[in-house]
């Protein structure tokens, strides 16, 4: 396939978010119940982290059905969290814990194994590549430059949901990065990501192919047909080299 540019998701693609959000917020959790807050510490703060993941997992699609901002959704589940352990806060302190979350997550960052070996494959190729993800532009840009991306994304590849003012599965996002890297007339973009919802079903709205990095064996929740589904990001170098790597030789 002949793709008139290629563009990645960051986080649980590029980069094991996941891990980092543990890390960070066991920092956070320290940073406050360990200073500021020390008088009213729920838990040891693997006895905390748990509770908060369930309310995360728990509560997320209030966010999707619109019942809550996420800030309201990040406000809420870690006042829940802390209500486990008989903790009042108040949603400003909520905040406060999330922010200072959101200051010191790049320190937490690392790229997946074959996240180098995919995006050197990719600058090998005269294909334009860039990144489209959804967050604050001072945290994503905070991420990148502690990855040290910049060797692969200069600022006019990188499209932050925030920074637009539109955010994915939105097609106004694509549409944005397809008419800034993709100059073919005839070639689809292709977008590489781990969320079905957000990165397939967003990608194939706006035209794109999509190539679906489903690592958390997730099952689709509509009907969209992705170019290919991959568990692992050497998959997807795989399924690339065949695609692009034959096809320009
Ligand atoms: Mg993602």
């Amino acid at each position: 396939m002949n793709w008139g540019c290629v563009c990645l998701d960051l986080d649980n693609t590029l980069i094991d978010y996941e891990a980092a959000f543990k890390k960070g917020m066991h920092y956070t959790f320290h940073h406050f119940f360990d200073g500021n807050w020390s008088q009213i510490k729920p838990a040891d703060k693997d006895e905390w982290f748990p509770v908060f993941k369930k309310q995360c997992n728990e509560l997320f699609d209030n966010i999707k059905l619109k019942n809550w901002s996420k800030q309201e959704y990040q406000q809420i589940r870690f006042i829940k969290s802390l209500q486990y352990f008989q903790i009042e806060i108040t949603p400003e302190m909520a905040w406060e814990f999330q922010s200072y979350f959101y200051s010191i997550v790049h320190l937490f960052v690392e790229p997946f194994q074959s996240a180098p070996l995919l995006l050197n494959k990719l600058s090998e190729r005269n294909i334009p590549f860039g990144l489209i993800t959804n967050g604050r532009t001072y945290v994503q840009k905070n991420k990148l430059k502690a990855l040290n991306f910049e060797r692969w994304f200069s600022p006019e590849n990188i499209f932050i949901s925030q920074e637009y003012g539109v955010a994915k599965p939105n097609s106004k996002l694509f549409e944005i990065a397809h008419h800034s890297l993709n100059k073919s007339t005839s070639s689809p973009s292709l977008y590489i990501g781990d969320s079905w919802e957000l990165d397939v079903v967003g990608a194939i709205n706006a035209g794109w192919d999509a190539i679906y990095l489903n690592s958390r064996e997730k099952v689709p929740t509509t009907n969209h047909q992705p170019l290919q589904t991959c568990r692992t990001l050497n998959e997807v170098i795989e399924v690339l080299g065949k695609e692009i790597i034959e096809e320009r030789g």
